[in-house]
């Protein structure tokens, strides 16, 4: 069954088996044969339906359809060509009959079963096999003549039917000889059914081409059997009518017995069929409106059920979307709702822990307090203590304030009974090179002790000085700062001080104050000093300090921590006793290691901008201005101090002829500041009115600290070499006079009465200076102002007088113009004149002809009446005259007029 398309329509409802009664009856030509119509159905002569249905299947009038097997004819050689189609060996039952297998075919299928065939004939095995689906037989090698044409059907496959489920039309070429073929519907299944004697007449080319072609399923067959025809000739001659060929007009014999048989036959059929389909087409047409009619309201109620179901699906859709807003929303509130509850759970938690903790020491408390309520009595008695002890410390602080106060001005006294002015003199040992090269030391430490020193000069006399202190080459740096560190305590009590090395370059001033990294000096302790004091007092006083550091060099201030060197740094006083430098950098420092960064960066910055550090540092003053801001948390009383730590300049004298230029300058600032600083202390010792701050930078800086309360220490520095002896003597006698003039020891014993006495001198003259001072302040401002004001005048009076000249030039040139116009107008004022006369002279001529004018009118008028009147007179007597004549000339024309009618009447 492999190559079997079995057709599925059987189970289609739809499927409609075509109505046999709608095949063509018409008749048709080929060539001079007739094809008519009549063929014989044996086996179905008395089934009417079966027999129309067979017979509207044929179309060849000469065929019949025949529903039994092939029979042996009476003579075989009648045939030609037996093709057992789906056949694949040829047979050959009997003598004379060959059943060919199947040849000629050009596609389509084979098909073969062992079912059992009834009604077979004779030789069934031809219905067992068959050509199914698309396909034709071309046979050829016919020779030209008229053939007979069997064809031999059986249904194999649709053995259950129904109806209809294989239609198919067979042509030989183009000619149709079976229509809308249906072998299930004649015959049914297993049955064979032979079309019989299709008349086909084969041309010059010996070809029969039959074609096979299905309706619905595919067409089948099972033999094809070529006979041979006898001549038409042979045919019975009879009576023949002519129709006429529907296709090509040929005019076809028609036998006319035969005539009225098949004209009743068909045109009953006709009839019939022609009722069948009207009434079917009524019956199709009413249920076609019907049909029609309901789709149409199907059709509305569908769209509006597809409106609805928009609708619907819209809804839907938004519905959908909330529904998936809402689900986010809901997972995210159950997300946090989940968070929530673990963090409240675990808080929850943790309360009850707290709750049980508290409820314990609640439980502990309750305990304490019953404990308590028991020694309440003790408590009264201890708040009363501690009341008392709090008044104690109250009282104790007020005398701690007390204490302190006493403390500090004992401690200033002290300081002060040491002198505010103290000289430490220092010498530095030998340096390698000098012992190398023989210097021999000229100093002698006898009994530096005591504060004295030999200087071996020449000739082997020896020459003392007495400072404060004296310290040999042995003495380190922590021995000086020993008796330099009291000073310290003195700036957070309050007090301004200032310690500077004064001595010859090479003699240990930078030594003592800078110190090297391993061995560090003034400078670094005193702060270290500042901070470890500031700590200890911490309790009872808060500090804040800040350092500057500075270089005074020609006269010149530069700021050493300044970032850009472009500022003039000037100094200005701010109030009574302070002195500032505006925009000046102050470093805030809170402990020691910034100190110490702050003097790197301070040296670093000296450094830059000089060819040789040693040089340059030995020509200018640096000076670094530690500032201290103190608060007593106790009182709240708030100091400013400020402490001064100077590395002069080299002292050393220089002879004049030695240098020029900018070295000459050089030292002669380095004489003048260092004379300046020498002359203020000496009148600061000396108690002297007016104290020279102003004569150079360096004193003027250091006015602060230098005199009044404040604390000075001068470090001489000497060098012990025989080779400098004369800078040593000098910078001894240069200390000595520093020293010397300050009261001296001797001079502290006085008793106090007197000293009060000098103090209340000392304060007056020192209110006096001040107040001096502030005058000659208010008088150098003022001469200031009146400078500028008279230099503003200057400028005036010199753009008045620019203006004057330019005024002057101007009225010049303006009394020129003036001079000629003056000339102008004399000379106009002389043709003024003589124009002034010729007009006087006008005039007179005027009234003298008026007066002619008149004189003449007077005359002219009397003149002229008399001609009037005369004239009038002499126009009276020509009117009379006149009057007289045309009287005269009346009487003419009468005369005239009368003569005329006369004449006229005689004639
Ligand atoms: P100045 O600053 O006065 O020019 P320095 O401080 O530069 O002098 O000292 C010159 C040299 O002498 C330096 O090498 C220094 O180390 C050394 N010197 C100065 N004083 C002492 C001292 N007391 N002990 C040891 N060496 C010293
Ligand atoms: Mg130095």
């Amino acid at each position: 069954m492999e190559n079997v398309q079995i057709n599925p329509l059987g189970n289609n409802p739809e499927v409609q088996i075509p109505d046999p009664c709608v095949s063509s009856c018409n008749f048709y030509c080929e060539g001079d044969k007739i094809l008519n119509q009549e063929s014989e159905i044996s086996a179905m002569e008395e089934d009417e339906s079966s027999e129309s249905l067979a017979d509207s299947m044929v179309c060849d009038s000469g065929s019949r359809l025949v529903p039994n097997g092939f029979r042996k004819p009476n003579c075989s050689e009648e045939i030609v060509l037996f093709v057992n189609a789906g056949s694949k060996e040829s047979i050959e039952p009997d003598f004379g009959i060959s059943f060919r297998d199947d040849k000629f075919f050009e596609g389509g299928d084979t098909f073969q079963t062992e079912e059992l065939i009834s009604s077979g004939g004779d030789y069934p095995f031809i219905y067992q096999s068959a050509r199914l689906g698309d396909f034709c037989y071309r046979i050829d090698g016919l020779s030209p003549g008229d053939y007979f044409l069997d064809l031999h059907f059986v249904e194999l496959i649709n053995i259950d039917g129904p109806k209809g489920m294989r239609v198919f039309n067979v042509f030989v070429k183009d000619e149709m000889i079976l229509s809308d073929f249906d072998i299930f519907s004649i015959v049914g299944s297993n049955k064979p059914l032979q079309l019989v004697d299709a008349r086909v007449s084969i041309k010059d080319d010996g070809l029969l081409v039959l074609r096979f072609e299905g309706i619905l399923g595919s067409p089948v067959v099972s033999g094809i059997c070529v006979r041979r025809a006898p001549p038409r000739e042979s045919v019975p001659h009879v009576n023949c009518e002519y129709f006429v060929c529907n296709n090509c007009a040929t005019e076809i014999k028609y036998p006319s017995t035969q005539k009225t048989k098949v004209r009743m036959k068909s045109t009953a059929k006709y009839e019939k069929t022609i009722q069948e389909l009207s009434d079917k087409l009524q019956r199709k047409t009413d249920e076609c409106y019907q049909s029609w009619m309901s789709w149409t309201a199907t059709n509305e109620q569908l769209e509006k059920v597809r409106m609805d179901l928009d609708n619907k699906t819209f809804q839907t859709y938004t519905l959908d979307q909330t529904l998936e807003k809402q689900a986010d929303k809901l997972g995210a509130i159950s997300n946090k709702y989940e968070k929530e509850k673990k963090y409240w759970a675990v808080a929850i938690n943790n309360l009850q822990n707290k709750v049980k903790v508290l409820k314990r020491e609640h439980m502990q408390l309750s305990c304490e307090a019953h404990d308590c309520a028991d020694t309440i009595p003790d408590l009264s008695k201890m708040v009363s203590a501690v009341q008392t002890l709090v008044e104690q410390c109250e009282d104790f602080k007020v005398k701690y304030n007390e204490e302190q106060m006493k403390r500090r001005k004992l401690y200033n006294q002290v300081q002060e009974t040491k002198g505010n002015i103290r000289v430490f003199c220092r010498c530095r040992p030998l340096s390698k090179s000098e012992v190398s090269s023989g210097c021999a030391s000229v100093v002698e430490f006898d009994a530096a002790k005591d504060g004295e020193l030999g200087i071996l000069s020449s000739g082997s006399a020896k020459k003392t000085f007495k400072f404060d202190r004296v310290y040999t080459p042995k003495d380190g740096q922590a021995d000086v700062f020993a008796d330099a560190s009291p000073l310290v305590i003195s700036v957070l009590d309050g007090y301004n001080v200032c310690i500077f090395a004064y001595g010859q370059t090479g003699t240990g001033k930078t030594f003592t104050m800078e110190g090297t990294e391993v061995n560090r000096g003034v400078n670094y302790r005193t702060l270290e000093e500042l901070f470890k004091i500031a700590n200890e007092r911490s309790e009872t006083f808060s500090y804040s300090i800040s350092v500057s550091v500075l270089e005074v060099y020609n006269e010149q201030i530069r700021d050493l921590l300044a970032t850009s060197t472009s500022k003039k740094l000037e100094i200005k006083q701010a109030s009574e006793g302070f002195h500032h430098i505006p925009g000046i950098v102050e470093a805030k420092v809170e402990d020691i290691n910034e100190v110490w960064n702050v003097l790197k960066a301070g040296s670093s910055a000296r450094a830059v901008g000089s060819n040789n550090v040693n040089e340059h540092s030995s020509r200018s003053h640096c000076m670094l201005s530690i500032m201290v801001r103190a608060k007593n948390l106790l009182t709240e009383v708030c100091t400013k101090s400020k402490l001064w730590l100077v590395d002069l300049a080299g002292s050393e004298r220089i002879a004049k002829t030695d240098v020029q230029g900018d070295r000459l300058k050089e030292a002669q600032n380095i004489n003048r500041s260092l004379s300046a600083l020498g002359d203020v202390i000496s009148a600061l010792a000396n108690k002297s009115s007016h104290i020279p701050y102003r004569n150079s930078k360096l004193t003027h800086l250091l006015q602060d600290s230098l005199g009044g309360d404040s604390k000075t220490l001068m470090f001489v520095q000497i060098s012990p070499s025989d080779h400098d002896l004369s800078e040593t003597l000098s910078s001894l006698n240069f200390a000595t006079r520093v020293r010397g003039v300050e009261l001296g020891p001797a001079r502290k014993q006085i008793d106090t009465g007197e000293l009060q006495k000098m103090k209340m001198m000392l304060d007056k003259a020192r209110q006096e200076s001040r107040s001096k001072d502030e005058a000659m302040r208010t008088l150098e401002e003022s001469l200031q102002n009146l400078e500028s004001k008279a230099k503003g005048k200057d400028q005036i009076y010199k753009n008045q007088l620019n203006k004057i000249k330019e005024l002057e030039g101007q009225l010049e040139l303006k009394t020129s113009l003036h001079g000629q116009s003056e000339k102008q107008i004399s000379l106009l004022s002389e043709r003024l004149k003589g124009k002034e006369e010729t007009c006087e002279r006008l005039q007179q001529k005027v009234v003298e002809l008026e007066n002619k004018l008149k004189d003449l009118e007077e005359f002219k008028s009397t003149a002229y009446q008399e001609k009037v009147n005369y004239l009038e007179k002499k126009l009276k007597e020509q009117v009379q005259e006149h009057e007289s004549r045309s009287v005269i000339l009346q009487y003419k024309v009468a005369k005239i007029y009368y003569c005329i009618n006369m004449e006229v009447w005689l004639t």
